[in-house]
């Protein structure tokens, strides 16, 4: 796996609106998001992190290879890339990457689950 999606530190970090990973500002800004890079080109993009990615989110679950856990699947991240993710992610994605999506037939699902607890 790689090493370079865990966060280093705690301070700064932030999660992707669109599939919840959670990584440091510099990560997404260096990287991009590990899943979602190809719709939401967030590398290089200071504007773009800050829109997609939120700090404003609750609960932190580590994927470290074992994509059957129950855990993925109740998350919906069984898909996804090890790493990070926050459990409950505050905020909605941008309207022109939401029309972005839509374009490409991706299903978004808010992460935004505070108001349903
Ligand atoms: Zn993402």
């Amino acid at each position: 796996m790689s090493l370079e999606s865990i966060p280093k530190d705690l301070r700064g970090l932030r999660a992707c609106k669109l599939c919840s990973m959670v990584k440091s500002f510099d990560q997404f800004l260096y990287t991009g998001c590990d899943n979602c890079e190809r719709y939401l080109h967030l590398k290089g993009n200071r504007g773009k992190v800050n829109d997609c990615t939120s700090s404003n989110f609750d609960g932190m679950i580590a994927m470290m290879g074992n994509e059957d856990s129950w855990v993925a699947k109740w998350q919906r991240i069984d898909k996804f890339t090890k790493g990070c993710y926050a459990i409950s992610v505050s905020g909605e994605l941008p309207e022109d990457v939401l029309d972005e999506l839509r374009e490409r037939g991706v299903v978004y699902q808010s992460r935004d689950t505070s108001d349903r607890a």
